[in-house]
């Protein structure tokens, strides 16, 4: 198996301006390809320390895969000391100053002086042409060793990887690594693992547990001599686990909890109406994040003050007076409440104490109700996020729990 190191260049990196996505990019790629990753490093817009980096980088690595640096401006200077470090020559290459002048002038502005240095690229290399800005990439090889240079900005990284420096690298990959995520709510993580332990070790594919606010994801890996065959080693692992955690796993692959509430909503041709109080819209922003969430989203009523919960939803003034706003009952009628108003097939009610700190009605914070009404029945749940100065996980997790509990209801997992 080849290995392989990526290096990513730019100051902003080091300073954590921006996030480093190039690395996770590649990285995930590569793995794909067969390709073992085993350094990956940052450095500034400095020549002596980047030379320093891919002279470290080509002594024990077969392939080294660079980001950023290849633009017009003076700090730009990844082409110049990797052809340095490599002994290849620069000259400029008719075509791809022709490709450049073009790229401006489809633009209609006109082309910068500097620009023009973009169009020298490494004598004897390959050229990997930009198809969405205008420094080309390359690649390099020479002594057993090769270096491949892709430009910073990811729009223009992505495709140029997938489209040529991927076909490119396809002689030095033996293999495939290939991952699926098995997502699961309403279970904690100790809990999941002793419902799969013996799975646990198994070698290949291997099966890990990670946890992630309010909810735990398995992440299934498999390596094998082909995209394909490692997707067959994976598919009965995921039949079996999710055989074993069968209510509990909300989707294979799936982005999120509220992506498969939609799916569900669609699927079912039902429509979904909020009432939130404590989530304070949350919910609603997660579905309608969702593209598609029209056909299925009716209305999200923030009804933070109790007069609201009276007049809009239609709460009883009893039920504030007698169980108080956080209650079990207040839930209820909030989820009643939100489908009447949206004349919905589903109604859902959240209130709760976000936090930091209790409220008045010595009642502890991350203390939340849920309920989710249809026009037969109710059901509330109550949660405890044991977590009472974190309003943004409460809230959040609150709003998970609520999407969660409507995708168990849509499943027919919901009161038997
Ligand atoms: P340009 O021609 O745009 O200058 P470049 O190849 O010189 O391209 P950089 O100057 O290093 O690239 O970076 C340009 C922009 O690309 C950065 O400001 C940043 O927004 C983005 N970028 C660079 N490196 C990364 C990275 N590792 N991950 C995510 N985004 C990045
Ligand atoms: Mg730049």
């Amino acid at each position: 198996m080849h290995n392989c190191e990526i290096i990513c260049v730019g100051t902003e990196l080091l300073l954590g301006d921006i996030l480093n996505t190039n690395v996770r990019f590649l990285s995930k790629e590569l793995a794909a390809m067969g390709i073992a990753v085993l350094h990956q490093s940052v450095i500034g817009d400095n020549s002596e320390r980047l030379a320093n980096e891919v002279r470290t980088a080509l002594s024990r690595s077969d392939i080294v895969i660079t980001s950023g640096g290849l633009g017009p401006t003076p700090d730009d200077l990844t082409k110049e000391i990797c052809c340095e470090v490599m002994g290849f020559e620069l000259t400029v290459d008719k075509k791809v100053l022709n490709n450049i002048e073009s790229y401006f002038r489809s633009k209609g502005i006109s082309m910068a002086a500097s620009n023009k240095k973009q169009a020298y690229i490494p004598a004897g290399g390959t050229v990997f042409r930009n198809d969405n800005g205008t420094a080309p990439g390359a690649a390099m090889e020479k002594d057993g060793k090769c270096l491949i240079l892709l430009p910073g900005p990811p729009r223009e990284l992505e495709p140029m990887f997938i489209e040529q420096a991927k076909p490119f690298l396809k002689k030095y990959s033996s293999g495939s690594i290939i991952s699926h995520t098995v997502r699961t709510m309403g279970i904690g993580e100790s809990a999941l693992a002793e419902m799969v332990g013996d799975l646990l070790g198994n070698k290949n594919p291997t099966v890990a547990p990670y946890a992630k606010d309010g909810e735990v994801l398995l992440r299934i890996t498999a390596a094998a001599v082909d995209e394909k065959s490692a997707h067959e080693l994976c598919k009965p692992m995921i039949e079996q686990i999710r055989a074993r955690l069968s209510s509990y796993v909300y989707g294979i692959d799936t982005d999120s909890i509220e992506q498969r509430v939609v799916e569900l909503l669609s699927e079912k041709g039902k429509k979904i109406a909020l009432a939130e109080s404590c989530t304070g819209g949350y919910i609603a922003k997660r579905i309608t994040d969702i593209p598609g969430s029209s056909s299925v989203f009716d209305c999200g009523i923030v009804s933070y003050a109790n007069q609201t919960k009276v007049d809009i939803l239609g709460v009883s003034p009893d039920t504030l007076e007698i169980s108080g706003a956080v209650s079990k009952q207040t839930a209820a009628e909030m989820a009643q409440g939100a489908r009447r108003a949206g004349n919905a097939d589903i109604g859902i009610g959240v209130t709760g104490i976000a936090g930091p700190g209790n409220d008045s009605s010595n009642k502890p914070a991350g203390l939340i109700y849920i309920a989710l009404a249809d026009k037969d029945k109710t059901f509330v749940d109550k949660l405890i996020t044991g977590r009472s100065f974190d309003r943004e996980y409460n809230r959040y997790v609150a709003s998970s729990y609520a999407l969660n509990m409507a995708r168990l209801y849509l499943e027919g997992f919901l009161g038997g």
